[in-house]
């Protein structure tokens, strides 16, 4: 019996799935020892870290994650950095196959005037924050001011959006991190106005998203009939399946009776940031009304102004390169999820870009995997594996995060939260038993 050595880097859903497909490719002949190696000290990627706190189901697939976790063959080297900690020829010349899963974490640029201004932040570094990421728990967000604009049509910007506009007593019962809560508890921000470049048909909002809005209990949600029913005759009488039931949830919205709340969600079509103005801070955004012609997007030419304190663009994610690993156009080079020349291949976010959602990677890993289990050379490499290199560093191990869970869970449950996120690394380092 041959057992092969996988190392995955990057503990997200992609990785995890990955792990899962080669569990399953298991046979009486071939094995597999998984180890994946994780930056943070804990795991499951944007599952932990981006998923609105609000959304409690859908981390749940989390169990899932701890079920692969748990099988014999796997082992978890979390709080161990690839680039910094160790190498990628580190990786290929011990393992026989490396499964690059990092994600794709960084937040694209408007690239326009002003963005460079306090008060103008990306939801790459915003959403992390308020999820107790550890490397952004210290990140400016400056909350007071009557007006927040979110840039962006995807469910990204909505959940920043919602984040925002929600009274945030709703998040008391939620993972949201400790210092977010108590700091949007403090917002001045009573009205959230998201827009869009492109028109209501365009918008890559979920449905199911856009149905809750109408939930929120103390949020006003607006949105313009006129622009939606253009919206309906723009898409015609045959739209996609997705454009046809977004367009319905859009219309119970502009259906909804206005309400007294304080807090408004404004969302807003066609039209595209230019300009962001103001001396030490964001006190402006200049927006080009765009038109929908022919089925295309063509600016009007006429602009229309915000007064706004905080900008926020979620406009997609590209990935952080890291050495030894070809990147371009802000993915991993791969050919269907091989890297050319080379025993690694690429899952999730990093192979295919920010797109799908977390099931999504499940089918796209399962695909990889097939072609990592046809290249695998005839007998194992038996070059050891990453243990020696991180000796001398404190590892995660797997039993070390069941640690932290279970006292993240504990602390939760008297509050009534699912957890209580330990937001600092020395305090996930306490968890675990390793700092007093
Ligand atoms: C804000 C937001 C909200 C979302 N909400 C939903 C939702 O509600 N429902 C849904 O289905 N999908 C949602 N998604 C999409 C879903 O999160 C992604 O499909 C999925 O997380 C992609 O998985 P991944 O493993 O490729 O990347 P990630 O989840 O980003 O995981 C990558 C992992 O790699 C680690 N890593 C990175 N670099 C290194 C390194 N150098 N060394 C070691 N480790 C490293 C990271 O720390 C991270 O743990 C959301 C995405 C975002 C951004």
């Amino acid at each position: 019996m041959s057992q092969f050595r996988i190392a995955i880097v990057g503990a997200g859903p992609a990785g995890y799935f990955a792990a899962q497909a080669l569990q399953n490719s298991e046979t009486e002949d071939r094995t597999f020892a998984i180890d994946m190696i994780e930056r943070l000290p804990t795991p499951w990627g944007l599952v932990r870290s981006g998923v609105a706190p609000d959304h409690p189901k859908i981390k749940t697939v989390s169990k899932v994650f701890e079920k692969i976790a748990t099988a014999p063959n796997f082992r978890l080297f979390a709080n161990v950095e690839l680039g910094s900690d160790i190498s990628m020829s580190d990786l290929t010349s011990r393992y026989d196959a490396v499964i690059v899963a990092t994600g794709s974490s960084l937040g694209r640029k408007l690239g326009i005037p002003g963005e460079e201004l306090r008060g103008s932040l990306s939801a790459a570094d915003f959403v992390p924050w308020y999820n107790g990421h550890p490397d952004f728990a210290n990140l400016e967000v400056p909350l007071d001011c009557d007006t927040a604009v979110v840039i962006g049509a995807g469910n990204v910007a909505m959940d920043v959006a919602r984040m925002l506009a929600l009274d945030p007593h709703e998040l008391d019962t939620t993972d949201t991190a400790d210092h977010a809560i108590a700091a949007l508890k403090n917002s001045s921000i009573r009205r959230v106005i998201l827009c869009a470049r492109r028109g209501a048909e365009h918008a890559a909002f979920t449905s199911p998203e856009l149905r809750e809005l109408p939930k929120l209990e103390h949020t006003n949600v607006l949105m313009s009939k006129t622009e939606v029913e253009s919206a309906i005759l723009r898409a015609g009488d045959e739209p996609e399946k997705d454009v046809k039931n977004n367009l319905g949830a859009m219309e119970l919205i502009t259906q909804m009776e206005p309400t007294s709340h304080e807090r408004t969600l404004e969302f807003e079509f066609l039209l595209a940031p230019l300009e962001i103005h103001g001396t030490d801070r964001v006190e402006e955004i200049v927006l080009g009304v765009n038109r929908v012609e022919d089925g295309k997007i063509v600016a009007t030419g006429q602009t229309r102004t915000i007064k706004c304190g905080l900008v926020i663009s979620a406009i997609g994610y590209s990935a952080e390169s890291i050495d030894g690993i070809p990147f371009s156009s802000g993915k991993v080079n791969n050919n269907e999820g091989r890297v050319p020349d080379s025993n690694v291949y690429v899952v999730g976010w990093a192979k295919r870009g920010p797109s799908g959602v977390i099931g999504t990677n499940k089918s796209d890993a399962a695909e990889v995997i097939k072609l990592l289990v046809e290249d695998l050379p005839a007998a194992p490499k038996e070059n050891g594996d990453v243990s020696d290199l991180v000796n001398q560093h404190v590892v995660i191990t797997q039993s070390d995060w069941e640690k932290i869970n279970a006292a993240e869970v504990a602390a939760g449950e008297p509050l009534g939260k699912p957890r209580v996120k330990a937001v600092f690394r020395e305090d996930l380092l306490k968890h675990a038993g390793y700092l007093s």
